[in-house]
């Protein structure tokens, strides 16, 4: 869990005016970037044991009113998910005509645009649940850093997690560095400062993909945590908790970084 220091005023997601929020929106912008190596630890006991189709459902989640309780929930979810045991929550068309007017999701996700990683699928979720970010990379541009301020400040999701995943093409891309059509370039360097940092570390000078991978959440999960006063307030309110994971492609398996 990241914790940042906050430097803006305070208000609840109750009393936010959009004349207030587009005031912090305007005041944020990009932070310094601090990479350090940290421990990986799994929230995850269950290894894949086959994965299932979710069927729909009419369950409920449990009531979520912390960052203790969305990352549980989330952990669960995808305990779920891998143990072939998804539920489906929340699918159903009573669900959708139920939220319709109001959004209220536990949890926001900054996840990779790759099409095997779809967000409330391996976290067991369904609608409303979620509010999720998708850019090749899982990168933070100003325009994520906006919405995930909106999902957690408005909207009032109580855990952000910055979710990476194995052979991702973003990174592939960033550490080859090759010529490519159209505005793709556009991406690499948001990733190649992960690419640098694994390049300076390893004994021959390369940069090992899932190494960049895991180092690249971690970065984009400080950015967030250090550039934007809005959400540095939420965690010092212990309204929000910022973290960073990685998705496996073969297992399902999410392992949350420290
Ligand atoms: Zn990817």
């Amino acid at each position: 869990m990241t914790h940042s220091t906050r430097s803006d005023d305070a208000a609840s997601p109750d009393t936010i005016t959009r004349r207030t929020l587009l005031h912090r929106l305007a005041l944020t912008g990009a932070g310094g970037i601090v990479a350090a190596a940290l421990p990986t630890r799994s929230l995850f006991a269950s290894e894949g044991a086959g994965i299932e189709t979710a069927p729909t459902s009419s369950f409920a989640l449990p009531p979520i009113g912390t960052p203790a309780d969305a990352l549980r929930e989330l952990a669960a979810g995808n305990r779920r998910f891998i143990d072939g045991k998804a539920i489906g929550p929340n699918r159903t068309m009573a669900r959708l005509k139920e939220i319709a007017p109001k959004q209220s999701p536990f949890a926001a996700v900054l996840a990779c645009a790759d099409s095997r990683v779809p967000v409330e699928i391996l976290f067991d979720q369904g609608f409303g649940d979620v509010f999720v970010c998708r850019a090749a990379g899982n990168i933070v541009t100003s325009e994520m850093l906006a919405s995930l301020e909106f999902g957690t400040l408005v909207l009032g999701a109580k855990a952000l997690l910055v979710l990476g995943h194995s052979s991702c093409g973003a990174v592939k891309a960033t550490i080859a560095g090759d010529a490519v059509p159209g505005q793709i370039s556009t991406l690499y360097h948001h990733i190649q400062p992960a690419v640098d940092l694994v390049a300076a570390q390893s004994k021959d000078g390369k940069p090992e993909i899932e190494a960049v991978a895991h180092e690249n959440v971690r970065m984009q999960t400080r950015l967030l945590a250090h550039s934007s006063p809005v959400l540095g307030g939420l965690v010092k309110e212990g309204n929000l908790a910022i973290v960073g994971g990685m998705y496996d492609l073969t297992t399902g398996r999410v392992v949350m970084l420290d």
